[in-house]
């Protein structure tokens, strides 16, 4: 079916409590396209970078299989960059800067070839060039969003107007609360379905994610891991292979809704492995049945 995604692609430093990287390949919108990639073969990116942007990182997203026609290199433009700290037990993560550099003056105009995709992820980007995006496609059939806490506090009418407009907003805990001024996350997914949306997905970190809508509720588990090396990307790999794989089957029925969270999960699982998508190079098909089989084992009773 194909899936277009909008997001970042950035050069990101990551300070981890046993390490630290510096100018890695990341962004929302990387992180979405590589984890919709073990699903789909369609992946269409739109994004920016600066001529600072290695070469070798492009190289990586093509051998993913990525098409990269939408993704603009600007000359003697700086990527966005970003630096995040985590605390020892990795539940807290401080931004240390953001710094948005070409996307400040980023217009994505969709190619042809784009533009009747009918999956949608706008991960995390200023919310009018996800509105920008809405309006360019011509055969929506799932707009799925993500957004965070940057965006709600700096962009925050532009960014009620996109909600208004997509099928799924999918957004952390934190963010559900901040967005909502509501603490109960079941009383903040009401408030949001209000506001246009037919399903609201809320990511728990280490305690999985739920989707509510009017009528009804899952909770999907996190996947149990031991060694947890950077979850920098965690969100977008599960929001990029949701949509990944509900684009494959070309189904978005509660039953599919539900298997693609659980392979969201999985993809996600394997990203917080490695730093930036070093995991992703080794997984196989059989390793994502496996981990989904066993999500499958842990939630029945
Ligand atoms: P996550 O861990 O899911 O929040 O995603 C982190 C990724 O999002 C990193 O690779 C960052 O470069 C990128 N990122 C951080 N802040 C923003 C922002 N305000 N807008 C878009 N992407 C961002």
């Amino acid at each position: 079916m194909g899936v277009l995604v909008l997001g970042t692609v950035t050069l990101d430093t990551v300070e981890t409590p046993q390490n630290r990287v510096e100018d890695v390949l990341g962004g929302s919108g990387m992180y979405a396209a590589v984890a919709a990639s073990f699903f789909d073969d369609t992946i269409r990116l739109v994004s920016v970078v600066g001529d600072d942007f290695p070469q070798n990182y492009t190289d990586i997203l093509k051998q993913h299989g990525v098409d990269l026609e939408g993704l603009r290199r600007v000359e003697n433009g700086k990527s966005f960059r970003w630096g995040g700290r985590y605390s020892k037990d990795f539940n807290v993560r401080d931004t240390l800067f953001t710094e948005l550099n070409v996307v400040l003056d980023f217009h994505p105009i969709l190619p042809e070839s784009y533009k009747e995709t009918q999956y949608i992820f706008l991960a995390n980007d200023p919310p009018q060039l996800q509105l920008d995006i809405i309006e360019q496609s011509t055969n929506p059939k799932l707009i799925v969003c993500d957004t965070m806490d940057f965006w709600i506090n700096e962009e925050r009418e532009a960014l009620d107007k996109t909600i208004e407009k997509v099928d799924i907003l999918i957004l952390n805990d934190s963010e559900a609360r901040l967005l909502t001024g509501e603490s109960n996350l079941i009383k903040a997914a009401h408030l949001i379905l209000n506001n246009g949306p037919e399903r609201v997905i809320i990511k728990k970190g280490e305690h999985g994610a739920i989707s509510v809508t009017d009528s009804s509720f899952f909770s999907a588990p996190a996947y149990p891991l031991t060694d947890v090396a950077d979850p920098t990307g965690a969100g977008d790999c599960f929001a990029g292979g949701f949509i990944g794989y509900l684009a494959s089957v070309g189904d978005t029925s509660e039953s599919t809704i539900r298997k693609a969270m659980i392979y969201g999960t999985v993809i996600a699982s394997f990203n917080i492995e490695d730093f930036t998508i070093n995991r992703h190079k080794t997984v196989t098909s059989d390793e994502i049945e496996n981990r989904y089989q066993e999500l499958k084992a842990i939630a029945n009773f």
